[in-house]
Parts: C-alpha cells; structure tokens; sequence
C-alpha cells in the first residue's frame, strides 16, 4: 500500500540527524504507529522518481534484523520516508550504563545478520554502520536502519555539515580524499561494526574530537594511528572478535560468514541473555541522564513501572 502525509498523525520528534528529522506518526487508516524520516533534497524533481524506484528495494528487506519499511512519499523538496518505529530508539542512547559482554555478543550476531542478509540477498552495501543506525525497541530486538539503497538519494542530500564522528574504514577515509569513491566493500561496513561495538561499550566515540586538534588530526589518526580496542572487562572471545574486525588493512578483515564462526557468536547461540531486562534498564538509565542535546528529546518519557 501506498501512504500520504494527510493519513499521519504527526507525534513527537525522536531524533534529528545531519539531513533530516525523524518523528513518531500515526498511520490513521492501519492504526500503525510509525517512524516517519524526513530528508531535506538539494531540489532536482527529474530525480524524484528515480529515488522511489530505487527505495522499492526496501519493501524486499524483511528480515528480524532490518527496520521494516513502509513506504515513501515527496513534498516539495523533500522525501518523507516512513518505517518500523522502535521503541528503545539507537544504540548511541542506550549504552550509557555499559553493556555487559554476552549483550554486547547478542546485539553484534544481530547486526552480522543483518548485514549478511543485506549483503547476500539483496546485494546492499549499508555504507553507514554506526550507534545511532542500530534501533532496538522494548521486546529486545536489535535492527539495522538507514543502509544505503539509493545512489540518487545520496547524490541529492542537502549536506549541510560533516559530522566531526566518522565510523569510516581507513581505507574509505584515504579513498575520498583521492575521490575515489568506487572502493567501498564489505570490509569497510565490518571496521564500522567494529568502531560500533567499542563505542557500546566505552559508552562515547573511540577518537574523541576533544583529543584531536582538528577533523585532520583525527582522521589520519584513523588511517595511520593503531586501532582502538575495547576497554578492560570483555572476555577474550570478545577482544578477539573486534581487534579482526578492526584490522587496518581490509583484505585481512572476515567476511560475515567468517565473524558468525568467531567464539564470541558462537558462544552466543547457546547462551540465555535478557534483553528484555537490558533494555528496560537502559531506558531507565537513558531517561533519568536525559540531557539536553541537538537531537531532541530523548526517546520516549518514562513510562510508571
Ligand atoms: P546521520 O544523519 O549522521 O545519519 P542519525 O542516524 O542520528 O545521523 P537520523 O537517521 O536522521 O540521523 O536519525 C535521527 C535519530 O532518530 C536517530 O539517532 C535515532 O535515535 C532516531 N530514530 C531514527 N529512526 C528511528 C526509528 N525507526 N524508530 C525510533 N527512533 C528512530
Ligand atoms: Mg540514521
């Protein structure tokens, strides 16, 4: 089915990133509440048809571990793309009170499935694994957002800041300074699951921009400094997994096959984690630390227990 903004109940804003804002809607004819993105275009209406096209792809992405998507419509020069809500919103927000290993272990399975399946079923590269492109919602489950399915779309967006955090593999940091943007592969999607999963776990980004004397200093921290690596307290199994997926040179980094035989995952499959307990603590946590920042309110308020 198709939706219209005149069927959407517009709610709260969950979040705002660099090209747009995301808001709680309700679908009035399905009752089904919604996460409704709104992405500002740089205007070029002959393209307009080529970026719906091209985000159909999206309604084959059915999978546990993607966001679903419902559908997408233009006003003007914007596109108003509308999906599954989730309630806990991004890992970003969640990990504030830490993340103890076996979590850590099942939220990274449920993001190399994501990819995998990305990757072989629909031949999608997500370009943009990062804390706050992996939702969670009260039930514990753990889903990818925002992959990259269109190229139009990414040639259209109103960039209108560069964000001083990059989850970009070395080797892409050097390719666009050479502008040499065709080498992205997996194995630049695996060091950002990496950069990911110590970020969970530190609880803030690896290269801090306070330490870095400019957006240079720290990028070429990236590509020529050592890789960072999880602090003290995760078991080997844990270490082992992310220093492979953090190799500096990707033609080393594992394929998802490869990470999803890593002990680390392995071990996951038989183990029992509550995610459900996990996350209602983290919400907890998230909302009595609720500060006030640039991307809106933070999540839903606290609900009584
Ligand atoms: P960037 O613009 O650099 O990609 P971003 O991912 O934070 O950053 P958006 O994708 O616009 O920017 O999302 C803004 C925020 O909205 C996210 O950080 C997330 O917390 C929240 N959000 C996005 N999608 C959903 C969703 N489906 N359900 C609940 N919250 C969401
Ligand atoms: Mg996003």
């Amino acid at each position: 089915f198709s939706i219209n903004m005149s069927e959407l109940e517009l709610a709260e804003e969950l979040g705002r990133g660099n090209y747009g804002t995301v808001k709680k809607v309700l679908h009035r004819p399905t009752n089904t509440v919604m996460a409704m993105k709104e992405i500002r275009l740089e205007l070029d209406e002959g393209k307009l048809n080529a970026i719906i096209m091209e985000l159909d792809i999206l309604h084959r992405a059915i999978t546990p571990e993607i966001v679903e998507f419902y559908g997408a419509f233009f006003i003007e020069s914007c596109v108003y793309y509308c999906m599954e809500y989730m309630d806990a919103g991004s890992l970003d927000r969640l990990c504030g009170a830490g993340v103890p290993d076996p979590v850590l272990a099942r939220i990274t399975h449920a993001m190399v499935r994501g990819l995998r399946f990305l990757k072989d079923e629909l031949q999608i590269i997500h370009r943009d694994v990062k804390p706050t492109n992996v939702l969670m919602n009260r039930k514990g489950e753990v889903k990818l957002c925002d992959f990259g399915v269109s190229g139009q779309l990414e040639k259209s967006l109103a960039k209108t800041n560069i964000g001083c955090q990059s989850y970009m593999a070395p080797e892409r940091i050097q390719g666009e300074s050479q502008n040499n943007l065709g080498t992205y592969t997996v194995a630049s999607d695996v060091w950002s699951l990496g950069l990911t999963m110590i970020e969970m776990a530190m609880g803030k980004y690896p290269y801090p921009p306070e330490t870095y004397a400019n957006v240079f200093a720290q990028l070429s921290a990236i590509v020529h400094g050592p890789a960072p690596e999880l602090p003290p307290g995760y078991s080997e199994e844990a270490e082992a997994f992310v220093a492979m997926c953090l190799r500096k040179d990707a033609a080393q980094r594992p394929t998802y096959s490869e990470l999803l035989e890593q002990p680390f995952l392995v071990n996951d499959r038989t183990l029992e984690v509550d995610m459900v307990g996990w996350v209602a603590k983290a919400i907890e946590y998230k909302n009595a630390h609720r500060v006030a920042s640039s991307s809106g309110p933070d999540g839903p308020p606290p609900s009584a227990p």
